[in-house]
């Protein structure tokens, strides 16, 4: 959650700064702020609301000039989202500036004490404590900005990546983190922070991504200094070349991130597939299976781990593992697994599934099945988070930055890796026969090909949601492989448009939500002719019968259903196990296109953070 920028360096900060902000604004969005340092002052300005309202409000409020300056964007945790509990927070003193992502468990106690030595607090937010307590530190131990920052760190539980400055010596940024994402841009006399790289990536392609545990100090025109917080020990950073690109990061003519996204799919699954995919020659190589291979052959059950989207992945990834590789599976809320002290041994493979790979709940899900003994296997698309860092072994999927906060490209690249790994272990173990091993190669990798075609329910998706727009409630029904795609597409419906959706397996709508249905309900009914086709055309009968309103997600040429259906919305053909790559497609622009109907902000949808790094 929470995005933070720095610069320190030559150029005017306040421009880097806040372009760095509205690459982060993803992360968090209800509140911004900025501190800049011209040599003499400190300036601050802060707000509830977007960047845009930090700009306007800062252009009245400050001169923006200054080679030093630091920048947040907020998700709240500690305190309503206004002026006061916007970053950066300053100290008693008016001396150190704080900007902070992530949360300090135990802060209360902490602002007691502090309180007690006479400290002020202005704001509600655990941040300000931190910023206060690093200054009680200096001042004690008559410490300089790291070594007091370090001292204080090791007073506080939680989660943090910080920047901090100090008035008294201004030619200094330090940063820590813990659980939360840190980078290092480093250029010819300047150096960069940022939560991910993405606001530095036009002025350097080097950085150091900070390990957990670790601190540096960032001072001008000297060599980054790297330290372990809690001994003190010097840590030699690893410089990366980064990867991404700024056309990656932009919306290259699409309206919103998502929609560009969304229609990215067919490129992402193929680059997903690249160099792993053999189809003529009957061969998956992903490194990370064939390096462990005996792990997953020998394991006596598969437990996948992952929130959100992700989880929705892990659940497709348990009707495919299953049926292919015939391991069972278990597919777990990591918020739920990390607390319910659950049964896990040495021959249990742990799958944990996560876009960023900063997810602080499937974080701890890996470190709770490290500690047990298991194999821990990640599925996660940003190269060097924490995740790709803290598992055994894993694949990336090669979605590039996913910046709409509603999940789409992420989700079938999850699904794509997921699939070749269920079909390479399939073939060690001899659970699927030659020739359907060969039919899904050959199918998947003309799966980009109807994913384009599926892309062209764009239109039809868009009459529907014209329709649809000012409906209350909706409800998603998919059986087999297309339920949990029932569960995707009604989440991105709540989250990007805020209209209660429900998503559930056809046949289990008799127990309960069948009583919903009247002439006012849409009910969106995945019904592709492959799979348990019969069965859902009888669930279709049964909406009918009740004078729900269907739109039903089929297979081109299909006849039984569009007789039936109000709505249809036709794709292309493909055998079941694969379909989920293909009937999210029209959710996902259904979706789009009713949140872009009713005024919502599609690509940061309220309440909502795309990089979960709170529990
Ligand atoms: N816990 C801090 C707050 O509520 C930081 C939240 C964030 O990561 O944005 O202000």
């Amino acid at each position: 959650m929470c995005g933070i920028v720095g610069y320190i360096g030559y150029r005017e900060a306040y421009p880097i700064v806040i372009k760095g902000l509205k690459r982060l604004e993803y992360r968090g969005y209800d509140s911004a702020g900025v501190m800049l340092y011209d040599g003499d002052n400190i300036k601050l300005s802060k707000t509830k609301g977007k960047v845009v309202d930090l700009e306007a409000k800062a252009a009245n409020e400050i001169s923006t000039n200054g080679t030093i300056g630091i920048g947040h964007t907020r998700w709240a945790t500690h305190g309503v989202p206004n002026d006061v509990n916007s970053h950066p927070h300053v100290s008693n003193s008016g001396d150190l500036v704080i900007i902070h992502n992530g949360i300090i468990e135990n802060y209360a106690p902490l602002k007691i004490e502090l309180i007690k030595r006479g400290y002020v607090f202005h704001s509600d937010t655990d941040t300000e404590v931190l910023v206060n307590l690093i200054e009680e530190v200096q001042k004690k131990e008559n410490l300089k900005l790291g070594k007091a920052v370090q001292v204080a760190l090791n007073q506080v539980f939680g989660a943090y990546a910080i920047a901090v400055f100090d008035r008294k010596n201004p030619d200094e940024i330090v940063v820590a983190r813990l659980g939360s994402p840190l980078a290092i841009g480093i250029g010819e006399g300047e150096y960069f922070i940022a939560s991910d790289a993405s606001p530095f990536i036009e002025y350097t392609s080097n950085a150091v991504y900070l390990e957990d545990g670790e601190m540096a100090n960032i001072r001008l025109h000297k060599p980054m200094k790297v330290r372990k917080i809690k001994d003190d020990s010097l840590v030699d950073p690893y410089i990366q070349e980064l990867q991404m690109n700024l056309e990656q990061i932009e919306k290259g003519g699409y309206d919103h991130f998502m929609l560009k996204e969304i229609y990215e799919q067919p490129s992402v699954i193929t680059d997903t597939y690249r160099g792993r995919l053999h189809a003529n020659e009957g061969i998956i190589q992903m490194s990370g299976v064939e390096d462990n291979l005996e792990k997953f052959l020998n394991a006596e059950r598969i437990i996948i781990v992952a929130c959100g989207t992700s989880w929705h992945a892990g659940l497709v990834a348990e009707y495919i593992f299953e049926e292919f590789t015939r391991i069972p599976v278990e597919v777990e809320y990591a918020s739920e697994f990390r607390y319910r002290n659950p049964i896990i041994n040495r021959k249990d493979v742990v799958i944990a599934i996560s876009q960023s790979g900063e997810t602080a709940d499937t974080m701890a899900a890996i470190k709770l099945a490290k500690e047990k003994g298991a194999f821990v296997y990640g599925v996660c698309n940003v190269v060097g988070s924490s995740i790709s860092r803290e598992t055994h072994a894993g694949s990336h999927t090669h979605a590039g930055p996913e910046i709409g906060v509603a999940s789409t490209k992420a989700f079938t690249t999850q699904i794509t890796v997921l699939i070749m790994m269920a079909l390479r272990l399939a073939k060690a173990k001899g659970t699927l026969s030659k020739t359907d091993f060969h039919r899904y190669l050959q199918e998947l990798e003309i799966i980009p090909e109807k994913v384009k075609e599926a892309l062209e329910t764009d239109a039809k998706a868009k009459e529907i949601a014209a329709i649809f727009k000012n409906t209350q409630n909706c409800l998603y029904l998919g059986r087999g492989y297309n339920f949990p795609v029932a569960l995707e597409g009604a989440l991105k419906l709540k989250e990007i448009s805020y209209i209660h959706a429900e998503g559930y397996p056809a046949a289990e709508m008799k127990h309960g939500p069948i009583a919903l249905i009247d002439e006012h309900m849409p009910v969106i009914v995945i019904a592709p002719k492959q799979g348990h086709y019969d069965k859902i055309v009888s669930n279709i009968q049964e909406i009918k019968s009740r004078s729900g309103i269907i739109i039903a997600v089929v297979t081109k040429g299909d006849t039984q259903v569009r007789g039936l259906a109000d709505y249809i919305i036709e794709i292309p053909e493909t055998s079941d196990a694969l379909s989920p790559l293909i009937t999210t497609i029209p959710l996902q622009l259904l979706s789009y296109h009713i949140a872009v109907m009713r005024g919502c902000n599609v690509d940061q949808p309220r309440n909502l953070a795309k990089s979960v790094t709170v529990e």
